[in-house]
């Protein structure tokens, strides 16, 4: 099932001579039940692809459709609920409230999204992800892998269609880094989400159902030559 799509998407930073054309005409698509890397060097539009898709950058130009809906004739309030709903981003530095506790920073979800996650799901949840025994403590407590993965419960509370991490390996070891992705393709799995990941890490490519590179804001589907071993993304 088609979730996501994108339609001539066009994205222009500044004006005049200091104008940045950060995405140039990009159409995509994406199912459920697909995980999806987005590579390319510093600068080629990544994030800001990300940040459309997530609804909290307006493009320039172009249409974005989430489960049928046409986001870009939205209101600023539909659009905003349709995020909350829909919607889970894993940010580079793990979007955690300093000053409370794993299990608060869930409760604050709960408020945010104004829907409570049953006492159940959000159990089973912190099991899925290791962090049962975390649910005391600050983030402070935590170790990078450990924030990272109540990152990821914040980004996949309330069962979002749409997963969406920009570099989530990026600060982690080797061993950390297969474990989130296993998370990610599980969740991706199993709940039948569209997960998106910006990543550099080669390391990962046997995880993703698709690879796409972005090169100076022009998105190329790439999965059949890192297939055929025809990109530096070899398997
Ligand atoms: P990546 O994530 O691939 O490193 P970005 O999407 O962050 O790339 O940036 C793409 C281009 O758009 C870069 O040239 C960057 O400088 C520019 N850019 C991104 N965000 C802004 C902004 N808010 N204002 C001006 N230029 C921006
Ligand atoms: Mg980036």
């Amino acid at each position: 099932m088609t979730v996501l799509q994108l339609k001539n998407i066009k994205k222009t930073f500044g004006s005049g001579h200091k104008k940045v054309e950060a995405l140039k005409d990009i159409t995509f698509e994406a199912n459920s039940d697909e995980l999806i890397a987005i590579i390319g060097p510093s600068g080629s539009g990544k994030s800001t692809f990300l940040t459309i898709v997530g609804g909290l950058l307006t493009p320039t130009e172009g249409d974005i459709i989430i489960n049928g809906q046409n986001i870009s004739k939205l209101s600023e309030k539909e659009r905003s609920k349709l995020r909350l709903k829909e919607i889970g981003f894993i940010l580079q530095a793990s979007n955690l409230v300093p000053f409370l506790t794993v299990d608060n920073q869930m409760k604050l979800l709960d408020k945010v999204k104004k829907e409570n996650m049953s006492i159940q799901d959000v159990d089973r949840l912190c099991k899925d992800l290791g962090i049962d025994d975390l649910r005391g403590k600050y983030p402070s407590d935590l170790s990078g892998g450990e924030r990272q993965r109540v990152a990821i419960a914040k980004a996949l509370y309330s069962k979002p269609s749409i997963i969406l991490a920009d570099e989530p390996t990026a600060s982690l070891d080797s061993d950390r880094a297969f474990e989130v992705m296993e998370l990610l393709k599980n969740e991706t799995k199993n709940n039948k989400t569209t997960t998106i990941v910006v990543t550099h890490d080669t390391r990962l490519i046997s995880y993703f159902d698709k690879v796409f590179q972005m090169t100076d804001g022009v998105l190329e589907n790439i999965t059949e030559q890192v297939l055929n071993g025809e990109n530096e993304w070899k398997k």
